[in-house]
């Protein structure tokens, strides 16, 4: 049975994807569009979902994306081919979604637990180039209610979309809606707001200007990357004293300068830091945690 979409909004859908979320935008029967992609190798489990709430032979105008990690953009170049339609990305994520450059190395010895698993997460490069499009200023294709703001700091051309009507938020890896930085957290997914995965975030004073424009813009809905997405009366409050208490981590690569990037890519980069983890230790640590947790993570996170 093909998982369903839930919405979070009218015409807003959440499809978590292992880890990962995947959000669509419209109602069935009008135009809609997706924004981000997961995982690799989950196309088909997203057209199955996206099907089932836009009906058979559907098809959305456009899949945007947050940002070019692979978490976000693993299955675009399968969904892209598959629905025949074009990826939008902000200008500055290009070199990273057309196998230009690498993006800044992940950083392992920033703390926590994601940053732990960081040492394992392939390194992915994607070429999307045939059906890659660079996003027009504010514009959302196939949204026209919605704009896009450039939220960077965890990368580049990171952006975050927004609905004033009803100030929805998608805010991609800007923060997360569940610790990523704890195992509990992990695994049980639990809500909270969270900054998203401190080992990619390649500019921390970026990420925290950013988390205040969006506290700025006071959600009612936000929906992120990683974690179920949040909707409660108090949310913009609580996103406000986040942005306000947000703090670099206290040490790691990108913390006292960020990595240097421009349209080419990766521009320049702190020295790499010592990682005093063996990986073997790290390895079967790893083990025991997918053991416990996978399956958890994929059918207990959903509401
Ligand atoms: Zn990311
Ligand atoms: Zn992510």
């Amino acid at each position: 049975m093909s998982k369903l979409i839930t919405r979070i909004a009218p015409d807003v859908g959440w499809l978590p994807i292992s880890f990962a979320n995947v959000y669509f935008i419209g109602r069935p029967g009008g135009k809609w569009i997706v924004v981000d992609s997961g995982l690799p190798g989950r196309a088909r489990e997203i057209m199955e979902a996206a099907e089932a709430r836009f009906g058979a032979g559907s098809r959305p105008e456009a899949i945007v994306l947050t940002h070019g990690h692979t978490d976000h953009v693993g299955s675009a170049l399968a969904l892209a081919k598959g629905w025949d339609v074009s990826v939008y990305a902000h200008r500055l994520e290009m070199p990273y979604l057309t196998g230009k450059s690498p993006y800044p190395p992940a950083d392992p010895t920033v703390g926590g637990a994601i940053a732990f698993l960081s040492r394992f997460f392939p390194t992915q490069s994607h070429d999307l180039s045939e059906h890659l499009h660079q996003l027009q200023p504010g514009q959302v294709p196939g949204a026209p209610d919605w704009k896009w703001i450039a939220t960077p700091g965890h990368s580049p051309g990171h952006i975050s979309l927004f609905r004033s009507s009803d100030r929805a938020l998608l805010a991609g890896d800007a923060l997360a809606t569940m610790n990523m930085d704890s195992w509990s957290g992990l695994f049980t997914g639990r809500q909270r707001l969270a900054r998203a995965g401190a080992p990619f975030t390649m500019d921390w004073e970026a990420t925290r200007w950013s988390l205040q424009e969006l506290a700025n813009l006071r959600p009612n809905v936000i929906g992120c990357g990683h974690g179920i997405p949040m909707y409660d009366a108090e949310l913009s409050e609580r996103l406000e004293v986040f942005a306000q208490r947000f703090r670099a981590p206290r040490h790691g690569r990108y913390v006292q300068r960020p990595a240097r990037t421009n349209e080419n890519g990766v521009v320049d980069l702190p020295p790499a830091p010592f990682d005093p983890v063996p990986l073997a230790t790290a390895a079967s640590l790893v083990l025991v945690g997918i053991a416990l947790g996978a399956g958890y993570l994929d059918d207990e996170k959903r509401r």
